[in-house]
């Protein structure tokens, strides 16, 4: 019988920044089906914040990693490796352009801004997942986090469209690569919410409300249901799926006009 129940399975989530943070949303949907998970800061800024939130899950750790550095990255993993000693699934919830890449024309982008979007944003998952993957010895899932503007035109998303459009390719090579050992990899694409990064991008609010608008459900997601999405396909619900991008957004992608 396949469940949610995720007792006795560990897991890493990178991402969380705040208790806004889809990773933190995803975490806690994790926790309450059993799950023990290790959380990455990616600088001391937000160490204290990350401790706490992680404080009210039993058995869980945080670590820190900044995912461009790669001897950060192999020193975490290490750590993981310590406490847990194998892992059943990961969460990647990173993403990161400069602002002046945000806005304005996509024309400008400068070489060191596009680098470094995709670096953070996309690169990040291949490179993270090559230190799970050893960890994951009795199969695995992988899930990360996209956006439409990956497939469609969203005026200001610029870079970070480009990335979103690396990282959903990656979520198909890296499930085609990892399906013989029952590693399964898939994105979510989360509808607007109101979260640190997504108030970066210039006109956030404007598209939150587009997206409550026009979206089939009339509203915007609420970050639970990202989590709930993720529980399905982190868990053995979801044993059939990979190599898929799930919309969570209301519908409005759907939408023509
Ligand atoms: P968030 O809370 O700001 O999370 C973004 C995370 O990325 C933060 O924890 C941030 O840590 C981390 N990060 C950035 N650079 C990093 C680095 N070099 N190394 C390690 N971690 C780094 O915002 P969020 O909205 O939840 O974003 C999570 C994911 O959801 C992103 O991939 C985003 O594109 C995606 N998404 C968001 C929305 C939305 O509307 N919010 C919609 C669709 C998809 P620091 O703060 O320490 O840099």
């Amino acid at each position: 019988m396949f469940t949610l129940d995720l007792a006795g399975r560990t897991g890493v989530v990178f991402g969380v920044a705040n208790q806004r943070s889809l990773a933190w949303a995803i975490a806690q949907q994790l926790h309450a089906a059993g799950a023990r998970l290790a959380f990455s800061y990616a600088g001391e800024r937000l160490q204290e914040k990350v401790e706490a939130l992680a404080a009210g899950l039993d058995g869980s750790f945080v670590f820190p990693c900044d995912v461009t550095d790669d001897a950060a990255v192999s020193r975490a993993f290490e750590q993981i490796r310590e406490r847990f000693g194998t892992i059943d699934f990961l969460v990647h919830s990173v993403a990161f352009a400069n602002k002046e890449d945000l806005e304005g024309s996509f024309l400008d982008t400068s070489r060191a801004g596009f680098h470094l979007a995709m670096d953070i944003s996309a690169y990040s998952l291949v490179r993270i997942a090559r230190e799970a993957v050893p960890l994951m010895t009795s199969g695995g899932s992988i899930v990360t986090l996209t956006y439409m503007a990956s497939q469609r035109v969203v005026p200001s998303y610029n870079v970070m469209g480009s990335a979103k459009a690396a990282l959903e390719h990656e979520v198909r090579q890296l499930a085609y690569e990892l399906g013989p050992r029952s590693i399964r990899v898939n994105a979510i694409s989360a509808g607007p919410v109101n979260t640190l990064s997504a108030r970066g991008i210039s006109g956030f609010l404007d598209m939150l409300q587009v997206a409550r608008e026009k979206a089939p459900l009339r509203r915007s997601i609420e970050p639970a249901e990202v989590g709930k999405a993720a529980l399905f396909l982190l868990s053995d619900m979801g044993s059939g799926i990979t190599g898929e991008t799930l919309y969570v957004d209301a519908g409005y992608n759907i939408m023509g006009t």
